[in-house]
């Protein structure tokens, strides 16, 4: 690679807008598109360039970065009508960051290397406020070469890059890391819910659990915006919703059962149907307390 490659970055949701701007304010050469093409409107006026499809966007690139919603956007954007993985010049890398399941990111790995193009599979550990601080974790599934390679972008985005294995195994600990976000926000929920069906305040059960051994640290965060009702996403309940069902589908292939993670998936699905798929995830204790009537 380049001493300063051409990086395309495709995807500027929540966390691909504060990714790419952290590149661009690194001074990284940089093309962008997004299905929704206002989202890019910050990053133009610091300085990135705009591409009318994917393919376009990696015409000069030297890496592409996806940070998109779910496999099938992901596919669309390298293998559908305009797609970038025809586009990209040989020898060229893609670090699919997207949450996605191990099997996808393996079938990529394959699509890439028959266009002599290289893969990483490297999602990320934080939210919106590590995305836009460069605190970001990468779990990285691939060649050892290719992450050394990647390094000088990944260390613009995030803190710690953490090489897992082979491809998908980057994929396969995120589905592990989600399992457990959701899990455990939802034992949360239920639980300061149960109590205070049974009489107790809001303000016990949080000043007992939180900060305590029993409940994760990034409750402790959370706290807050669970008291205010707040749900302003940074982790939309949705995709929480679909990492759990690709938690399922690679139980299902790898012949294990998860029966919490099923569960918990068919419960934030309900939560979405009721209207809280575009909130924060938190809003799973909003969804059980308006169910238990509180
Ligand atoms: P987001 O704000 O909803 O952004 C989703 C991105 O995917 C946008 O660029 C969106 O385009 C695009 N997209 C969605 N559906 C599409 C489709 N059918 N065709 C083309 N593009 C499509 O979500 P996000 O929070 O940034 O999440 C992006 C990825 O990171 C997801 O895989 C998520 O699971 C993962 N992730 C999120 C967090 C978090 O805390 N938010 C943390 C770690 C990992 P538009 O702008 O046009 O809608």
């Amino acid at each position: 690679m380049t001493e300063s490659p051409s990086v395309a970055f495709i995807g500027l949701g929540i966390m691909g807008s504060r990714m790419a701007m952290n590149l661009q304010k690194a001074g990284f050469e940089l093309t962008v598109y997004n299905r929704t093409k206002s989202k890019a409107d910050a990053l133009l006026a610091a300085g990135a360039h705009w591409a009318d499809s994917p393919a376009e966007a990696v015409r000069d690139a030297d890496v592409v970065i996806t940070m998109l919603a779910h496999p099938q956007a992901v596919e669309k954007a390298a293998l559908g009508e305009d797609g970038f993985l025809d586009a990209l010049p040989e020898g060229a890398l893609w670090l699919d960051s997207s949450t996605v399941n191990p099997a996808f990111s393996k079938r990529m790995a394959g699509a890439a290397k028959e266009r002599g193009v290289r893969f990483l599979d490297a999602p990320v550990a934080g939210t919106k406020a590590p995305a836009e601080n460069a605190e970001l974790i990468f779990f990285v599934g691939g060649e050892s070469e290719d992450i050394d390679g990647a390094e000088p972008l990944l260390s613009v985005m995030g803190k710690k890059t953490v090489h897992v294995g082979a491809h998908g195994m980057g994929s396969a600990l995120k589905l592990v890391v989600n399992y457990m976000l959701g899990t455990s926000m939802l034992a949360f929920a239920e639980g300061a819910v149960f109590g205070q069906t049974l009489g107790l305040s809001e303000e016990v059960i949080f000043n007992t659990l939180i900060g305590g051994p029993l409940v994760p640290a990034y409750l402790g965060l959370k706290r807050s915006s669970l008291e205010a009702g707040d749900y302003e996403p940074s982790f939309p309940l949705k995709w929480l919703h679909k990492d759990l069902q690709m938690v399922s589908e690679a139980a299902y292939a790898a012949n294990a059962d998860v029966p919490v993670a099923e569960l918990s998936k068919s419960l934030y699905g309900l939560a979405a149907g009721a209207g809280h798929g575009d909130e924060d995830f938190g809003a799973i204790y909003a969804d059980l307390k308006a169910k238990a009537g509180l």
